[in-house]
């Protein structure tokens, strides 16, 4: 219907901004322009991930732009710029869910207290890692509170899940008060996945209080040392120690050992010579090791054999018979 223009110019508009986050670019009509080189916002602001959920995001999003291509919206008798869109009523958004507790748990992850060498969130292409919006703390407890507000076991609905990989539940400065508000929900198993970093004695005896509780703990080292480097974790007693603590709270715990060339290469002192000189110096010197062992082997059967020879010799007939 019109042509935008920029002096005589005419101009083919493919973005838009919210005013409320100058900073994201959100793309129209799909059409190719500057803004195909702009990332998409992390979260559910951007309508790609929107989509993976909930498809009729999308949808409208697609309708709105076709209508305000041909209609001027108006509030209070005055033209209004439409630039954005918010869901009305999140109720009307729960989807049918398991309702397992993981699901509100989960959404604490947005941080970590280690920095594992095989982290799985690091490297990954921005296509595939659908990154969390960074926010603070209060933020997200803000908007795990609504969760736990439209988690119904009973009706089993709940609001659409998380993106993305979770990173450590219990770095969450309120992941107490979240674990507390959500048991009053359910009193399903709240399983996680943890590092253990923040599992010390007054945690612990708070999960105690809410249990049943099952912890898959990332482990990796009984050594503190090793745990150290290997999971950049400052305190790596905490989650050594905290093992026995479970025990006597009853709380069941799996421990989980990432197979790791560090840690895999087999003895102890191989293993800490990878850590501490990289992977192909613990392989060399297990070479070496192996190579040495097998030369002694060998060195140590021919000896046996020439021995038994030369004793064998003595005690012939012949040699006692002098011929
Ligand atoms: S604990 Fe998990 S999220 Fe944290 S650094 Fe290690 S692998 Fe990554």
């Amino acid at each position: 219907m019109i042509i935008p223009c920029t002096g005589e110019e005419g101009l083919k508009v493919d973005g838009f901004k919210l005013l409320s986050n100058r900073a994201a670019v959100h793309r129209l009509f799909n059409g190719p322009g500057p803004a195909e080189d702009i990332p998409d916002p992390p979260g559910y602001q951007s309508i790609r991930n929107a989509g993976l959920y909930m498809p009729v995001i999308d949808l409208i999003r697609k309708q709105l732009e076709s209508m305000l291509s041909v209609v001027q919206l108006e509030s209070g008798g005055k033209p209004v710029e439409i630039d954005g869109f918010r869901l009305k009523d999140l109720s009307d958004w729960a989807y049918p869910s398991a309702c397992d507790p993981s699901e509100i748990i989960d959404h604490a992850g947005t941080r970590c207290n280690c920095n594992c060498v095989f982290c799985y969130n690091k490297g990954a292409p921005p296509s595939l890692a659908m990154q969390v919006p960074r926010r603070s703390a209060a933020e997200e407890f803000a908007e795990i509170r609504t969760r736990i507000k439209h988690f119904r076991p009973q009706a089993e609905r709940s609001l659409f899940p998380g993106l993305g990989s979770t990173c450590e539940a219990f770095a969450h400065p309120r992941i107490m008060e979240i674990l507390k508000e959500l048991r009053e929900k359910t009193g399903k198993v709240f399983r996680a996945v943890t590092n253990g970093a923040a599992l010390t004695e007054p945690v612990i005896k708070g999960l105690a209080d809410l249990k049943p509780v099952y912890l898959d703990i990332s482990l990796n080292s009984s050594d503190p040392d090793r745990r150290g480097r290997l999971m950049g974790d400052r305190r790596p007693r905490v989650d050594i120690d905290a093992l026995p603590l479970l025990k006597s709270a009853g709380i069941p715990y799996s421990v989980v050992i990432v197979p790791w060339t560090g840690v895999i290469i087999g003895p102890p002192v191989f293993g800490t010579i990878a850590d501490r000189t990289g992977y192909f110096w613990g392989w060399l010197m297990l070479s070496a090791f192996g190579l040495i062992s097998t030369c002694l082997f060998v060195l140590s059967i021919r000896l046996a054999a020439r021995y038994r020879a030369g004793a064998a010799g003595e005690c012939s007939p012949n040699a006692r018979n002098g011929g």
